[in-house]
């Protein structure tokens, strides 16, 4: 049998999941998204998590609200971007213990704690160096004030570390589109005259990577809605990619992916997690075959397959 006729799954011996738009919408589930998931656990034995960009909520909610709609998931297969954030730290000699200044939700207090730091939200302003930190975590939050981004300029001048859970400038709300967290680690930015030591969300591919050796998988596929964080980060971690219409990508967008670089080309392309019990070949995009995949979106895999073919 050739490989590609073995369902898209099998090929890989586990999926790193984006949240939003693919398994959910607000609160509403995405559809076909629970069945085709029991089908890779409890059919093909492979394992499944969740990598989440957002910063605001801990692993235990995120699994709270997938289990809530019908998803058999734990808090051990969510990886959010503070946790990135707190690996960050450990890989750059920030020591256990170590106390860290939270900017943002209550989401980096609790992966800081659970990685051995000691999240504060006030600076000791006699203490130096740093003002008794040794590194600054940024994330969203809406309770965010003034004096939390000031104590963060502070800190960040007397040569914190400082890493930022993601760099979204905007925030799309039910009233309109709000200053998402990249827009105020600008405003700190702005302050002290440079960028973050580092970004952890998607599309760096330090999430993935973290995902991948906790739930230790060699050959993980990346599934995601978003072009420029799930397909870029996949890409950059190196691993294969699944590219689903259920969230913020629309069928409408596709042909403007004939001009995507390397690094923002999904290896798959599909409607929804369907795919994943397909055949493989149905939805590849490159080494596809024509007459394969006879859904709604095979015309635009052959397009794609010309266009990035030369
Ligand atoms: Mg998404």
């Amino acid at each position: 049998m050739h490989v590609d006729a073995a369902p898209l799954a099998a090929g890989y011996d586990g999926l790193i999941v984006d949240a939003d738009g693919v398994l959910f919408r607000g609160p509403v589930v995405v559809d076909h998204a629970v069945d085709s998931l029991t089908w890779v656990s409890e059919e093909a034995g492979r394992t499944w998590g969740v990598v989440t960009n957002n910063a605001a909520h801990a692993p235990s909610d995120v699994a709270a609200k997938l289990q809530g709609l019908g998803f058999d998931v734990d808090a051990s297969r969510v990886i959010t971007s503070p946790q990135g954030a707190a690996r960050y730290l450990r890989d750059h000699g920030v020591a256990a213990g170590a106390r860290v200044l939270v900017v943002g939700g209550p989401g980096i207090d609790e992966a800081l704690q659970a990685a051995g730091f000691d999240p504060v939200r006030e600076l000791d302003v006699n203490s130096a160096p740093g003002y008794g930190v040794a590194a600054v975590v940024q994330g969203f939050g809406p309770d965010l004030r003034w004096a939390d981004l000031a104590q963060a300029a502070y800190a960040i001048e007397a040569g914190a570390l400082w890493v930022a859970t993601n760099a979204d400038l905007t925030l799309p709300t039910a009233e309109g589109l709000a200053p998402g967290n990249g827009s105020m680690v600008q405003a700190v930015g702005n302050a002290v005259g440079r960028m973050p030591d580092a970004i952890t969300g998607k599309p760096e591919p330090l999430l993935m990577q973290v995902a991948a050796e906790q739930w230790g998988l060699q050959r993980p596929l990346v599934v995601g809605d978003r072009i420029d964080t799930d397909i870029r980060g996949g890409n950059r971690a190196g691993m294969d990619t699944l590219l689903v219409l259920t969230g913020v990508t629309g069928h409408d967008q596709l042909s403007a992916l004939r001009e995507a670089a390397p690094q923002d080309r999904p290896t798959y392309i599909a409607g929804d997690l369907r795919a994943l019990r397909a055949p493989a070949a149905h939805c590849r995009v490159l080494e596809g075959t024509e007459s394969a995949g006879a859904d709604e979106l095979a015309e635009v895999r052959s397009l794609l397959r010309r266009a990035w073919g030369d």
